[in-house]
């Protein structure tokens, strides 16, 4: 069976011809790199190496341990460590790939040496409202990662056979930590398609699942019961939970990066709850925002409108410069103006805070 053709044909020439005058390709992705933006950044890079070119994976930030399975992450140059190594890769670079991002805020201190450089870009990404900011814009909302579009690209340039092991393991990773282990968004027939695909090329999937979704620091573990046992609040007029943690608590737990990936999702099993929140205090006057919804309950607006941030329709987040109770009130105060977009025929939360 063949792929749906998602990307234009006219963007695919466009992207081959520009590789074809390439030699050397820097590939970038948002801050704060999930299994997603790291899995086709080092996919690609691999895929490029095969085929001849001085490809360079250069993140803005340090990528969580977490995603240090993934083949290649040794080789990444990470921009706010190694600054003048990756203006060095951005400025002599002959083309760049934007992937997993659609906004130049995203990559953070990278965005100026981005924007310095003068190689033509090429993004390719799933988010919604593309900026302007690059030559070929390969923008696909509907995509449940960027991993997936990165793999109609791939097969689209009739490179499909060039994907190693590694690059499976990079592709599936991002196909799987964008949809929670294909829990959500995961319905399109194509993404069992290129599984499928990707097994011909050496995927050992079940090993990736252990790797990317069940492999726990025992902190970590302490940390998310911790969490969900005394922090999670249930705000049942409007269909919410709001889990909060301090800079003290995850001091307490030894907290790395990466530890409460996916805590923000758990509340939304509980029925009657249609969105969560999640507020991590990362520093005295710097706090991150993750919102998580079920349906058309939309939190990147929430996210947008409050926290200068987005995203997707049922994931999305951003960040408060100021102390965490302003935060918090900021979010709580503003709570009814959403409540028109909650569904009429929830069934009310059987549980309450102190259950
Ligand atoms: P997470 O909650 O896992 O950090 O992020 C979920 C999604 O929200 C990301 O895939 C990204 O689309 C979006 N997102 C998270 N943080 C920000 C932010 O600070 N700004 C914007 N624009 N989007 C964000
Ligand atoms: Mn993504």
């Amino acid at each position: 069976m063949n792929l749906t053709e998602i990307i234009s044909r006219t963007q695919v020439d466009e992207v081959a011809t520009l590789l074809g005058r390439a030699k050397k390709v820097v590939i970038t992705c948002h801050m704060t790199p999930d299994g997603d933006a790291l899995g086709s950044s080092l996919a690609l890079a691999n895929i490029l190496a095969a085929r001849g070119y001085y490809a360079h994976v250069v993140t803005p930030d340090t990528p969580p341990r977490s995603l240090d399975f993934l083949p290649g992450v040794c080789d990444i140059v990470i921009a706010s460590r190694y600054t003048e190594k990756a203006r060095m890769l951005l400025t002599t670079a002959d083309l760049i790939f934007c992937l997993d991002y659609n906004a130049i805020k995203r990559i953070d201190r990278l965005g100026p040496l981005l924007e310095q450089a003068k190689a033509p870009r090429v993004m390719v990404d799933h988010h919604l409202d593309p900026e302007p900011m690059a030559d070929v814009v390969i923008s696909h909302p509907e995509a449940s990662s960027t991993c997936s579009l990165l793999y109609h690209l791939i097969d689209a340039l009739g490179w499909a056979a060039d994907i190693s092991p590694e690059a499976a393991t990079c592709i599936y990773t991002g196909m799987l930590t964008d949809t929670g282990n294909f829990s959500y968004n995961s319905n399109d027939p194509d993404l069992y398609l290129i599984i499928a695909r990707l097994l011909e090329r050496g995927l050992d999937k079940d090993r990736v699942y252990t790797l990317a979704w069940n492999t726990n620091r025992p902190n970590r573990l302490r940390l998310c019961g911790y969490a969900l046992c005394h922090k999670m609040q249930l705000i049942q007029p409007h269909k919410m939970a709001l889990t909060i943690l301090t800079r003290g608590e995850l001091d307490e737990y030894g907290y790395i990066k990466g530890d409460t990936e996916g805590l923000v999702n758990k509340p939304l099993s509980i029925p009657g709850i249609v969105y969560s929140a999640y507020i991590r205090q990362d520093e005295d006057n710097y706090v991150k925002v993750s919102m998580r919804s079920v349906g058309d309950f939309p939190v990147n607006l929430i996210c947008e409108q409050l926290f200068g941030g987005g995203g997707h329709l049922n994931a999305a987040g951003g960040e408060y410069h100021g102390p965490l109770d302003e935060a918090v009130k900021k979010l709580l105060d503003a709570l009814p103006d959403y409540d028109r977009y909650l569904p009429a025929d929830t069934t009310t939360a059987t549980c309450n805070n102190n259950q």
